[in-house]
């Protein structure tokens, strides 16, 4: 059956100064925690498949199938602003790339397949945890419709990990159009292979952005491409309450696709300055930080590319940065106000509701969820807000029912368009927590629950109404830590 896999591995042929050719430490005695059916047609693969013994032993590094070339990366990055010359795939395993019946390229790595030569201090294994954090992560985001890798499926051992605690050993089998990030480049301009720094350009132009190399300046071009994807994906970020925690350059897809995720966090009460990785003592990831770091992490990836590029270009990709970002930005958080053409005055609006939600730490998800059903005939007591708040939100209820009047919305299409737009389901983390809990005493139903939740957010599915709601208390304040 894998033979039916074809692989076409493009990154292989680059050569061995971008990475080292790897083979597995395998997993002992692994068995499949999960896998997603949705993620196996990417690689047109039968879901039955991902039960045979050949899935089991190719993706815990027991067999290698003919046609991989396995290999772990290299890369360089900036991490909490500081660089690190060498980081590289320390433990992840690119086994080979896919193309599909569709034509599309897809990336099989896998992440916790033993030491690499960029393993440092590490031990090259990823816990079960962690596997399942990115697993439930990267497919909630994908069916929100926010750009992000994939998760194919989760192998779990009994091999005994140090962290915090003592875990398990796993490997999340991950899917990507690419694996390059800024820190592919960082690598090969500082450590001076304008060589190879040209090559990876040309791979990425070739590769992923065709129409790039139509361009004058392809490279510049390509810098702006990224900037615009990168734009893309974070107005996402903004729009659906997501903050990713480690927007480390190493983290960063050259394709603007959510990607590492590690202590991760979708936003509950809303508050801007929220930080969902409490190791981050100073913020720099914070929630309303993101934007602003995407540019920083941008200029990054300019200063590495500077030798491919005619002259300065920060005014310019500060300019793409910014329209892209703010007209994605103002046209996802207008559809979560069920607005359907854009006025002046429309930022304004969506700050001032932002104000009220973040005085009065209204839970951001639940509130525009319910504002879907909202009539212009209801006041302020329709809303979802504590009662005592509710008189704080009666002038700008005027403005927005004015705002609707303004475009003759109708309640009936409005609240459906808004429902599409503001997900009833998302990744909280005490669920999360709750699903790991679980699957760490042997039972994974829980994340293959959640992950059938998550795959339809935008439905009502009144039968699971409780993963809807608020966290118990006890689920407000889960720190989650780096470790991983
Ligand atoms: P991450 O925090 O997962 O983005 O990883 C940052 C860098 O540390 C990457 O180069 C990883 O490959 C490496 N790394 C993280 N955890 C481990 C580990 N347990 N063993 C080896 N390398 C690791
Ligand atoms: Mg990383």
């Amino acid at each position: 059956m894998i033979n039916s896999l074809s692989f076409d591995n493009r990154f292989a042929g680059l050569g061995e100064s971008f990475f080292a050719p790897m083979k597995a430490r395998p997993l002992p005695d692994p068995h499949m925690v999960t896998a997603s059916t949705s993620a196996a047609e990417l690689l047109d693969i039968h879901p039955d498949w991902l039960n045979s013994d050949e899935a089991l032993n190719i993706f815990s590094g027991h067999q290698v199938p003919d046609e991989a070339e396995p290999l772990s990366m290299v890369y360089a990055g900036h991490q909490f602003g500081g660089y690190s010359a060498r980081l590289g795939d320390g433990r992840g395993i690119l086994l080979g790339q896919v193309r599909n019946s569709k034509g599309e390229l897809w990336d099989i790595h896998t992440k916790g397949s033993g030491k690499t030569p960029f393993s440092r201090f590490g031990d090259g294994r990823a816990v079960l945890r962690s596997c399942i954090r990115e697993y439930l992560a990267s497919e909630a985001l994908h069916h929100l419709g926010i750009p992000t890798t994939r998760a194919l499926c989760i192998l779990g051992s009994t091999e005994p990990v140090r962290r915090e605690t003592m875990e398990s050993a796993s490997v999340l089998v991950r899917l990507a159009r690419s694996h390059i990030r800024f820190g592919s480049f960082e690598y090969f301009a500082h450590s001076k292979q304008p060589a190879e720094l040209k090559k990876l350009a040309d791979y990425v132009i070739d590769t992923h952005f065709p129409d790039v190399a139509e361009a004058e300046q392809p490279c510049e071009a390509l810098l702006l491409r990224i900037a615009t994807e990168t734009a893309g994906m974070i107005a996402h970020w903004q729009a659906y309450g997501f903050a990713h925690g480690v927007m480390n350059t190493d983290n960063m897809s050259v394709l603007g696709e959510t990607f590492d995720y590690g202590p991760y966090g979708f936003m509950e009460a809303f508050d801007p300055g929220y930080i969902c990785n409490h190791t981050d003592e100073q913020g720099r990831y914070a929630f309303n930080q993101q934007p602003s770091i995407g540019f920083w992490n941008l200029r990054a990836l300019a200063y590495a590319m500077k030798d491919l590029l005619s002259g300065e270009l920060t005014e310019q990709l500060l300019e793409t940065y910014q329209t892209r970002f703010f007209e994605e930005y103002d046209r996802l958080m207008n559809k979560k106000l069920g607005l359907r053409v854009q006025m002046e005055d429309d930022r304004q609006l969506m700050g001032d509701l932002l104000g009220l939600l973040q005085k009065h730490a209204i839970d951001y998800s639940i509130f525009f969820r319910k504002l879907a059903d909202f009539t212009q005939s209801d006041d302020e007591s329709a809303l979802y807000a504590p009662e005592e708040a509710k008189a704080d939100f009666r002038e700008w209820l005027e403005a927005y029912k004015a705002r609707l009047k303004a475009e003759n919305s109708r309640d009936e299409e409005r609240a459906q368009a808004m429902k599409r737009a503001n997900p009833k389901y998302i990744l909280r983390n005490y669920l999360a927590q709750q699903a790991i809990e679980k699957a760490e005493a042997g039972d994974a139903s829980e994340v293959e629950k959640l992950i059938g939740i998550l795959s339809h957010p935008y439905d009502e599915q009144p039968e699971h109404e409780d993963y809807a709601a608020e966290p118990p208390e006890w689920g407000k304040h889960l720190e989650i830590s780096c470790s991983s």
